[in-house]
């Protein structure tokens, strides 16, 4: 699955030092030659994203805008270069900016000791992680714009969803009634069975993601596609969505 619709593009073969996983950057299409880069992803991957780019008939000059859905290395340590190899400005939520320019730098969760160590539980020792994608730590990134809730970025409405991170943001695209939640929710992936709501271990606050996966629900969409899935949801996910948050908050208040 690459092409989503017209617009819409999941970038395939990017891969996650987890092995488990797996990260999707997306490329909205906003018009012939004005692309939309949704979370670069890993440095070392940039040669991957380029060649994809060109396989589709683009070339990564033809971005003109980077989105970062949030702060963390697998969504945004690449952003810098692209910026450089294009020209894109780069946008994010006003709380995230602030974590990206490092002022105050994001602890985590997780913190980059918390992702080696898991890491290294996994059998992927330091060595490898280094020769494959060099550090896990995400130089200082400055936003171009900063967007709050409700802002557009070209087609796509911002919608801020905080519990993962404080400015996490997912995307609205109306006209295709698609949803990108980025990491608000998971499918499939890191050893899990089915959908759930971004976990305690990576989450700043937990329950807030729960409350921002509910705002998720109430909005008119029918694909989600998500950062980190087997594959994307294509019809009924609206549904799908109102029904986990509601086994989530059954299980709140027990
Ligand atoms: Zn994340």
């Amino acid at each position: 699955m690459t092409k989503i619709t017209k617009n819409v593009y999941s970038i395939e073969g990017i891969t996650h030092p987890d092995p488990r996983g797996k990260v999707f950057p997306y490329l909205f299409i906003e018009d012939e030659d004005n692309l939309t880069l949704i979370d670069p992803g890993f440095l070392a991957q940039i040669p991957v994203l380029e060649k994809y780019l060109q396989n589709i008939g683009y070339d990564i000059k033809n971005v003109k805008r980077i989105i970062l859905t949030h702060v963390h290395v697998d969504h945004a340590q690449a952003a810098n270069e692209v910026k450089r190899k294009s020209g894109a400005r780069i946008y994010s939520h006003w709380i995230e900016s602030r974590y990206l320019a490092h002022n105050p730098p994001y602890m985590g969760p997780p913190s980059t000791q918390e992702t080696l160590e898991k890491l290294e539980n996994l059998g992927i020792s330091a060595e490898s992680l280094s020769r494959e994608y060099g550090t896990l730590e995400v130089e200082p990134i400055s936003v171009d714009d900063q967007v709050s809730d409700g802002d557009m970025i070209g087609s796509l409405k911002v919608i801020h969803t905080p519990g993962h991170t404080p400015g996490h943001i997912s995307l609205y695209y109306e006209k295709d009634k698609l949803l990108l939640g980025a990491d608000s929710i998971y499918k499939k992936v890191f050893g899990a069975e089915g959908m759930y709501i971004s976990a305690p271990q990576v989450s700043m606050d937990p329950t807030t993601a729960i409350v921002s996966a509910q705002r998720l629900s109430r909005i008119n969409f029918d694909k989600l596609l998500m950062a980190h899935q087997d594959a994307p949801l294509l019809e009924g996910a609206r549904e799908a969505v109102e029904k986990l948050v509601a086994e989530y908050i059954q299980n709140l208040k027990g």
